[in-house]
């Protein structure tokens, strides 16, 4: 029996979760596994937006990848995938280096949609990555630094555009963030401006209507400006133009994140799928429409869940299930053993406003508060202890209440 050469494109939560299931699962002979990724670390993308505010350094954030993998099964190769020829069934590397494939992995990611709204590319943030989000730790710190030296108003607005998941998790962590930059510049915290901008009615959208009102209140409280109903139209240098109808407002900020939109990685789209918002819908058993050879998960996939009739949402619990169900296809494939439909479960939800506020549903049970902020320490912790056992949950988990 020919070795089969498997590579996994992407180490997030679905690239890292597959090798690790497939290391497991398969012997020498029956498969060569091969992970790519970009940087020589992993990192939780449900833990940047903190990363991204300064509420916790990147370092508690990334785990090297050979820590957790076993390097005597798998080869890792840090470097960037360029481009997926599926008809030659290979990877090509921006070192040159081409990796041939007779299983792919796509675990790729998301990008920024930003729905060609005008100079949001060239001058929003986006939370997206390690690198990312301590740009944008950096830009907020440098710029209440540079603050009693110019002294312009808009130096101390920060906007946040979108108010779903992300952008309000990063809101929740500014508002925690904000008095220890003005205490350590000596800033008066009336003249900082966090300001939340979204297209839709409310925040939250999908977040059952009490959770979305605690959220709201709680924010508003603690001085969050919302602009709700509207849309940002242009993004300039000098801050944001949104409109409500015909109405027109300039909102001066040196700070602009954009957390409005994901889409996939458009290397899934530039391999010749059909996608949707870069995402390909695959089938049942994980694989990509036409290839029987090639597995999309997390979120450059759309799976639809039966019972709703609708989409999973793309999220790190859908995708760690995706990936055991994709490494447990792998290994079908290989003794010729028919594939099996993955159905995720999807267990509920838990959004964080700061360290000390949190709100959820979990097993269709509404938390809030305390409740929901230990909820979301044991998730975190959880994934840590599947990722890396014991020694790694003592070393990066979250073990302080407030
Ligand atoms: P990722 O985990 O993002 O991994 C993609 C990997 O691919 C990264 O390691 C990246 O470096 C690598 N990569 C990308 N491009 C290349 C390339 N060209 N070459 C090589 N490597 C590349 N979901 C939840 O379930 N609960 C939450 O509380 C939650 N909170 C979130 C908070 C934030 C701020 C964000 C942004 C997302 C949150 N999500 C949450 C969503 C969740 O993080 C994603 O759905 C999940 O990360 C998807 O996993 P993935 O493996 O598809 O992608």
């Amino acid at each position: 029996m020919k070795t089969a050469e498997i590579l996994i494109l992407g180490a997030g939560y679905g690239g890292i979760m597959t090798t690790l299931h497939l290391q497991k699962l398969l012997s020498i002979q029956e498969g060569r596994i091969t992970l790519v990724n970009k940087h020589r670390y992993h990192y939780q993308t449900t833990l940047l937006h903190e990363n991204a505010a300064g509420t916790a350094h990147q370092d508690n954030n990334r785990v090297n990848i050979d820590e957790v993998i076993d390097t005597k099964r798998v080869n890792f190769v840090q470097d960037e995938v360029c481009e997926i020829q599926t008809a030659e069934k290979r990877v090509l590397l921006k070192s040159g280096k081409t990796l041939l494939y007779d299983y792919l992995v796509v675990a790729l990611g998301f990008e920024p949609a930003t729905f060609g709204i005008p100079g949001l590319k060239e001058h929003s943030f986006s939370i997206r990555s390690i690198n990312e989000a301590r740009k944008i730790r950096e830009h907020i710190q440098c710029t209440f630094a540079r603050y009693h030296h110019e002294k312009r108003d808009e130096m101390l607005a920060l906007v946040v555009g979108g108010a779903g998941f992300t952008g309000i998790e990063f809101v929740g962590e500014l508002v925690e963030r904000v008095p220890v930059l003005c205490k350590e510049y000596d800033i008066d915290p009336s003249k900082v401006r966090i300001i939340n901008i979204e297209a839709g009615q409310t925040i939250l959208p999908g977040f059952a209507p009490e959770l979305v009102n605690y959220a709201y209140n709680y924010l508003k409280n603690r001085g969050v400006e919302f602009y709700l109903g509207r849309m940002i139209k242009t993004c300039t240098p000098d801050g944001v133009i949104i409109a409500q109808g015909d109405d027109e407002e300039e909102i001066k900020a040196d700070t602009v994140v954009w957390t409005g939109g994901v889409q996939g990685n458009s290397l899934v789209g530039q391999c010749g799928f059909p996608t949707a918002r870069g995402r390909v819908e695959v089938r049942k058993d994980l694989r990509a429409p036409h290839d029987d050879h090639i597995f999309v998960i997390g979120d450059c996939a759309v799976l639809y869940d039966e019972q709703t009739g609708r989409p999973y949402p793309p999220s790190a619990q859908i995708t760690i299930q995706q990936a055991e169900g994709c490494a447990e296809n792998i290994k079908a494939l290989l003794k010729g053993q028919p594939l099996k439909e993955i159905k995720p479960e999807f267990k509920g939800t838990v959004a964080s406003l700061g360290s000390e506020e949190a709100i959820g549903i979990v097993f269709g049970k509404i938390i809030v508060g305390t409740k929901a902020v230990i909820m979301k320490k044991i998730i975190d912790n959880r994934y840590l202890y599947m990722l890396g056992g014991f020694n790694l949950l003592l070393k990066k988990g979250k073990f302080k209440l407030f």
